[in-house]
C-alpha cells in the first residue's frame, strides 16, 4: 500500500503526519506500507518512520549517479536519505515533464543500481480508453520501457497501473476494468520474462483510491496493492485504506 504525496507536505507536516499515522497502522502486518513524500521531506519521513515497518520512497530518480543535471536527485542521494523505494514514470511526470518510456527505463535501471525498489507507473489517458487503445498503450509502455530490463532486474520492480483519467479526478476504474488491465500487463510480463516472473510480479492499482472503494478493488485477485495520491495525505484516511 503506497502513498504518493506529490508536491504536498513540508518536513514539519511530514513529522506530524507520522505521529498520527503510526499508531493507526501498528498491526498492519498483512502488507507493506510505503510513503513517498517530496525529496525535501524524505529525511523527516525516514526519521519519523524509524522503528516501524513503514518504508519511505521518493517520487522520481535521476538516471545518472551524479553529474551536471540541474534539478535532479540521484539514487545514491535518495538511499543516503534512508529511502528504500521510488516511484518512476508517474503520469504527471510523463504529462508535464517530458518523461518517455525510454527515460522511464533509464530511471528504473538507475534506481535498481542504487538498491532502490522501483514502482513503475503505466496507464492510458481518457482518449486512449475511449478509442479502445488501452491494451496497445500498455503494451507500448511495457515494450519500449520496462522490457529493457534484464530478467534479474525485472524481478525487483513493482508496476502501478494508473489510468490517467482516474488520477485525482474522483473517477476510479471499476474493479473489473482495473483487473482487466492488470491481466494484460501480467500477460506482457509473462510473454517477455516467463510465466513464473509474470505470476510473481506485483501490480498496484492507482487512481482515486479511497477508504470506501479500496475493499472492492483489493477483492480482485489481480490487484496486489494500491498506489494512493490524494487520500494518502490524511493519516486517518490512508490508515483506513491500509487496514481495508
Ligand atoms: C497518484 O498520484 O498516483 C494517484 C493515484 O492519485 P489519486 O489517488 O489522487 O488519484
Amino acid at each position: 500500500m503506497a502513498g504518493n504525496w506529490k508536491m504536498y507536505k513540508t518536513p514539519a507536516e511530514t513529522t506530524a503526519f507520522f505521529q498520527k499515522f503510526r499508531p493507526l497502522v501498528e498491526n498492519s502486518g498483512h502488507c507493506e506500507i510505503v510513503v513517498c513524500p517530496a525529496f525535501l521531506s524524505l529525511a523527516a519521513a525516514v526519521e519519523a518512520a524509524k522503528g516501524s515497518t513503514i518504508r519511505v520512497g521518493a517520487q522520481n530518480v535521476a538516471w545518472a549517479k551524479e553529474g551536471a543535471f540541474t534539478g535532479e536527485v540521484s539514487g545514491p542521494m535518495i538511499r543516503a536519505a534512508g529511502a528504500t523505494h521510488v516511484i518512476v514514470g508517474h503520469s504527471e511526470r510523463r504529462q508535464y515533464f517530458g518523461e518517455t518510456d525510454q527515460t522511464v527505463l533509464k530511471r528504473t535501471q538507475a534506481a535498481l543500481e542504487s538498491g532502490l525498489a522501483p514502482i513503475v507507473c503505466v496507464g492510458e489517458c481518457l482518449e486512449d480508453r475511449e478509442r479502445d487503445r488501452t491494451e496497445a498503450v500498455l503494451e507500448r509502455q511495457f515494450l519500449q520501457g520496462i522490457a529493457g530490463l534484464t530478467e534479474h532486474r525485472f524481478a525487483n520492480i513493482a508496476i502501478a497501473y494508473e489510468p490517467v483519467w482516474a488520477i485525482g479526478t474522483g473517477k476510479t476504474a471499476t474493479p473489473e476494468i482495473a483487473a482487466d488491465a492488470h491481466r494484460a500487463i501480467r500477460a506482457q510480463a509473462a510473454a517477455k520474462y516467463g510465466k513464473t516472473a509474470g505470476g510473481s510480479l506485483r501490480i498496484l492499482y492507482g487512481g482515486s483510491v479511497k477508504p470506501d472503494n479500496v475493499q472492492s478493488l483489493m477483492a480482485q485477485p489481480e490487484i496486489d496493492g494500491v498506489l494512493v495520491g490524494g487520500a494518502s495525505l490524511d493519516p486517518v484516511s490512508f490508515a483506513s485504506i491500509v487496514n481495508f
